[in-house]
Parts: C-alpha cells; sequence; structure tokens
C-alpha cells in the first residue's frame, strides 16, 4: 500500500454533481464506495469536507451578508456534508464517526486529536467536519491543519481534473500536466491548487499533497495502489 493514514479533502462543489446546488445522491454514494473501498483495504483516512455546494462565507459577503456569520454559516455547510457522508458510509457498512471543530454534540464529537487518532486506530473513517472552526479560513486549510495534526503520510486532494497543468486545461488546450511540482514552483508560476495558507501550512510542515480526479470511479483505490495518476505537489 502506497500510504497507511492519509487525509482526503472533498470538495463540497463535487457533492453538487451535474445539479447547480446541493447533494447529487448520486455522487454522494460514489464517493463512499471510493472511501468504502479502501478502508476496506486497511487504510486510516481523515477526510475534510468542503460546504461550497450549500454556502461560501465570501459569495455571502459579496451580497452583503456579514462575513463574519456567512463564514460561520459556509462551517455549517461542511457539517451538512459531512453527516450526508458519514450516512452513505454507515449504508454501506463502513464505520464513520463525525467530529466537528464546533462543539455542537450530539451532531457529531468535538474534534480533538486524540479523540481522532483513538476512532482512526480503530479503522473508522474519521470526517473532520467545520474546517478549522474559524472564519477567514477555508477547508484546504483545514484539511492541512487535520493533515498535520492526524500525521497523515499525504494529502489526498479529490477534485474534478486530473492533476496539476501549465495552464487551465479548459481553456488553454497546450496546457501539459505535471507528474510532480514543489510547493515553491506551484507558487512562483502562479498555479491555483489551494489557497496560500493551507499551501504555506504543507510546505512548512512537509505533507505532500496529491491532486487527482475523484470523479473517476476507482482512482481513490489506483492511488493508493500507487497506480501513477495525479499530480504530487511536494516541498
Ligand atoms: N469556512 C470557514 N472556515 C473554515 C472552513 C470553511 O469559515 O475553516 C467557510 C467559508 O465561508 C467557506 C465555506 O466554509 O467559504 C465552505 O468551505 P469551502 O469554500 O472551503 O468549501 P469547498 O470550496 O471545498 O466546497
Amino acid at each position: 500500500m502506497q500510504y497507511k493514514r492519509i487525509l482526503l479533502k472533498l470538495s463540497g462543489e463535487s457533492l453538487m454533481g451535474e445539479q447547480g446546488y446541493g447533494i447529487d445522491a448520486q455522487r454522494l454514494n460514489d464517493y463512499a464506495e471510493q472511501v468504502a473501498e479502501i478502508a476496506a483495504m486497511g487504510v486510516q483516512i481523515g477526510i475534510v469536507i468542503g460546504g461550497g455546494n450549500i454556502f461560501r462565507g465570501l459569495s455571502g459577503a459579496s451580497k452583503g451578508f456579514d462575513r463574519y456569520k456567512g463564514d460561520q454559516m459556509g462551517m455549517l455547510a461542511t457539517v451538512i456534508n459531512a453527516l450526508a457522508l458519514a450516512s452513505a458510509l454507515n449504508a454501506i457498512g463502513t464505520k464513520a464517526r463525525v467530529l466537528t471543530a464546533i462543539r455542537m454534540e450530539p451532531v457529531g464529537e468535538y474534534y480533538s486529536k486524540p479523540r481522532a487518532m483513538e476512532a482512526l486506530n480503530a479503522g473508522e473513517v474519521v470526517i473532520l467536519a467545520g474546517g478549522t472552526g474559524n472564519p477567514y479560513f477555508t477547508t484546504d486549510t483545514g484539511s492541512a491543519l487535520r493533515g498535520i495534526e492526524i500525521e497523515a503520510d499525504v494529502m489526498l486532494k479529490g477534485t474534478r481534473v486530473d492533476g496539476v497543468y501549465t495552464a487551465d486545461p479548459e481553456k488553454d488546450p497546450t496546457a501539459t500536466r505535471f507528474d510532480k511540482i514543489s510547493f515553491d514552483e506551484v507558487y512562483t508560476r502562479g498555479l491555483k491548487i489551494m489557497d496560500l495558507t493551507a499551501t504555506a501550512m504543507c510546505k512548512e510542515n512537509k505533507l505532500p499533497v496529491l491532486v487527482f480526479n475523484m470523479d473517476v470511479k476507482g482512482n481513490l483505490k489506483k492511488v493508493l495502489s500507487g497506480d501513477k495518476i495525479g499530480t504530487l505537489v511536494h516541498t
């Protein structure tokens, strides 16, 4: 197995599938099945899920909402997605536990590293909801933070593109994909993989990030099996 313990980042936006909003049941189940498959292989899995399919603080602010409250709404949106994913995993027989960055028992247990480690060591999928628990952050930063805390071997950033390109492949047909790239080069080339806070945290704490297409079923297993897919971003 390529990695023993992973932090998987799923974007909220991907969860809405072809619909314009909310949770697409098919996409949710596809994700749950992919996660269940690698859980059965014995991989320890922490998952951070975004909330952009429901609410984003910044876009709320652009419509006149208070940013602080908007970000709290965004964090709650990630909790909704986390509950949906936990429920989909449980339905196919995979144990999953939701830990929240903001206290809200009984919706989820309050996050602490020992609690997360205990669940990971017991073979449960741990869904880390509520981002960092603070406004002005993103779930990418939440993933970096939790990935470092749980001492994950890698952050797997599941997206709808198959890696990092020299330019946006949807706009520039000559764009080529990197197999590997350093955090510094990502910065100097101005490539947008994650926000700068998340990138800096991963770089400083030497947490590599593998960007891959999570929307192709079986890809998550391929990553764990050591197949060369996606782009590895390293220190
Ligand atoms: N958010 C926040 N603090 C965090 C993580 C998230 O305030 O630590 C809020 C923020 O408003 C963000 C929203 O939650 O817009 C949804 O998260 P994100 O945009 O990262 O989700 P994704 O883009 O992955 O769907």
